[in-house]
């Protein structure tokens, strides 16, 4: 456990500093005076070191049974129930996301380590009759060994306990790398874990670099499985480095809403303010793309334009804050470019656009209308707060639209037509769809995931993710007492 604002890297289970000895400091994008802690800024030794621990863990963990390692993720639920509001005020002050949804995030964390604890009782594989007599067929789940998890910061509870619960499960062990934006929220779930009785060496976390300490980790030989999610260029760099293992993506997107002209347009409005502007746009599942028929596109413009001018930025801590500050400075600077990459290719910027006169990273909620699909700021990921409307003129236009980009994660469309509702999510090309409703808001028994450039077919999330974490092993018990052979042995 870490005692003061001094934190160090969990190894073997021991905290300990970097072989490095330099550290770097977490601040509140808010008010970015206030340093929340000091991080060891870790290296090539620390991982080394961290892949070390958790080999040597892995035999006795991957020989423990699966539902004596539930009991240690079950008591890990209980404790970051007992401290979630802690948590979720600490992931506010760290990463800007106000404070309802900071809670949202710590759930879903709890979501996932109860439903990983009880797929300890489960792990299923099945059986199946043989093509021949006497002959017996089941598959059963292995571990796969070490893995090596790599997360982005704008889910920094939710998202490592996706992977970090799905493989300890399965009898893995890990090396965690998380993001140098949260590294406060990352530690706080390995101390979680450690709390809860987690054996040493079984999850080891190195904070530090992407290509420094993820890089060691994504080529290291005896690292099995990597698990990533994070930006675009990032995943195609470890895809290319990982060599022979397995490798899980998870990327960006560029996610759209259908507003069509038989729409609730109400709650077409709802859908587009939370998913374009909640968690200031910082959402894997952002809707930042709004393609809406003609024939309200007028009378849904001026509505989303009164709702935005409502929206209230500010410290997440404060209760009436709506839309928090951007992550950090970068983040700040990428969304004032692509404002001016926007105004240089003639989408109309009807609000927003700058950055208000405010201590924090914020950005201004802005509206881009009038755009074409082909402009940059309706291709490319924003990860701001920076919302996008196309109008089309009708239904097959709107797919059209919809499908005319690289990214495939999440997509919606508003219709009261139910065979357009059906036809669209058969012809929407995005890992996830909803109907009536915004591009986001996961269920950690749903699988979780993109196509296209944001995904490379693995999912995560609820059994998918029990396959991520998994070998399935094909078993074949002969107890006939003599040679038979598949396929020729047919009579
Ligand atoms: P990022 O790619 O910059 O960083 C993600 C992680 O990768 C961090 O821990 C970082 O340190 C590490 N990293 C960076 N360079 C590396 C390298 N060369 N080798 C190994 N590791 C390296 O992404 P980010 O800014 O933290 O997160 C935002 C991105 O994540 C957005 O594109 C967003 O859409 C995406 N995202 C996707 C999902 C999803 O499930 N599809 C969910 C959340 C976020």
């Amino acid at each position: 456990m870490n005692t003061d604002k001094n934190f160090k890297l969990y190894i073997d289970g021991k905290w300990v500093n970097s072989a490095s000895r330099v550290t770097f400091p977490s601040d509140n994008p808010a008010h970015p005076k206030q340093i929340l802690g000091v991080f060891q800024k870790g290296n090539e030794d620390d991982a080394n070191r961290a892949v070390e621990a958790a080999e040597k863990a892995f035999e006795k963990w991957s020989q423990t049974p699966a539902p004596k390692r539930g009991l240690i993720l079950l008591r890990a639920a209980q404790l970051l129930r007992e401290n979630k509001e802690k948590l979720a005020r600490e992931m506010t002050m760290e990463m800007g996301k106000v404070l309802a949804e900071a809670r949202g995030d710590v759930q879903e964390a709890i979501d996932m380590t109860e439903y990983m604890a009880g797929e300890g009782r489960r792990l299923f594989g099945f059986t199946t009759p043989s093509e021949l007599r006497k002959k017996f067929c089941m598959t059963v789940r292995l571990p796969v060994g070490i893995c090596g998890l790599i997360t982005p910061w704008n889910f920094p509870m939710a998202i490592p306990s996706w992977k970090i619960m799905s493989a300890l499960i399965c009898g893995n062990s890990v090396v965690f790398k998380p993001s140098s934006d949260t590294p406060l929220c990352a530690t706080r779930l390995v101390e979680t874990l450690e709390t809860a009785g987690l054996p040493k060496g079984v999850l080891n976390m190195v904070t530090g670099p992407g290509d420094a300490v993820g890089m060691t980790i994504v080529k290291h030989e005896k690292v099995r499985a990597v698990s990533f999610t994070g930006h675009r260029d990032t995943g195609n760099a470890i895809l290319q480095a990982a060599g022979l293992k397995r490798v899980g993506l998870e990327m960006g997107g560029k996610n759209g809403i259908i507003v069509m002209d038989d729409a609730d347009l109400d709650l077409a409005l709802d859908g587009v303010i939370w998913g374009g502007y909640g968690t200031t746009g910082q959402r894997c599942t952002a809707a930042s793309r709004v393609i809406v028929h003609e024939k309200v596109k007028d009378e849904f413009e001026s509505k989303l334009v009164s709702r935005i001018k409502k929206l209230r930025l500010g410290d997440g801590l404060k209760a009436d804050t709506d839309v928090g500050p951007l992550v950090n400075k970068a983040a700040q600077d990428k969304s004032r470019r692509y404002v001016e990459i926007g105004k240089r290719e003639s989408a109309k910027l009807v609000i927003g656009g700058k950055v208000p006169k405010m201590d924090g990273f914020f950005f201004e909620p802005t509206l881009f209308t009038d755009c074409s699909v082909d402009m940059r700021v309706c291709q490319e990921e924003i990860f701001g707060p920076v919302v996008c409307l196309i109008p089309v003129g009708d239904f097959d236009e709107a797919i059209d639209v919809m499908n005319a980009i690289e990214y495939g994660l999440s997509s919606a469309i508003y219709t009261r037509d139910v065979n357009r509702a059906f036809e669209a999510f058969m012809r929407m090309e995005a890992g996830i769809t909803y109907i009536n409703s915004s591009t986001i808001g996961a269920e950690v028994h749903l699988p979780f995931g993109g196509i296209k450039h944001t995904g490379i077919g693995t999912r995560e999330g609820g059994i998918e993710g029990i396959n991520e974490f998994s070998e399935t092993k094909t078993v074949f018990v002969d107890y006939s007492g003599k040679l038979q052979k598949a396929q020729i042995d047919i009579d």
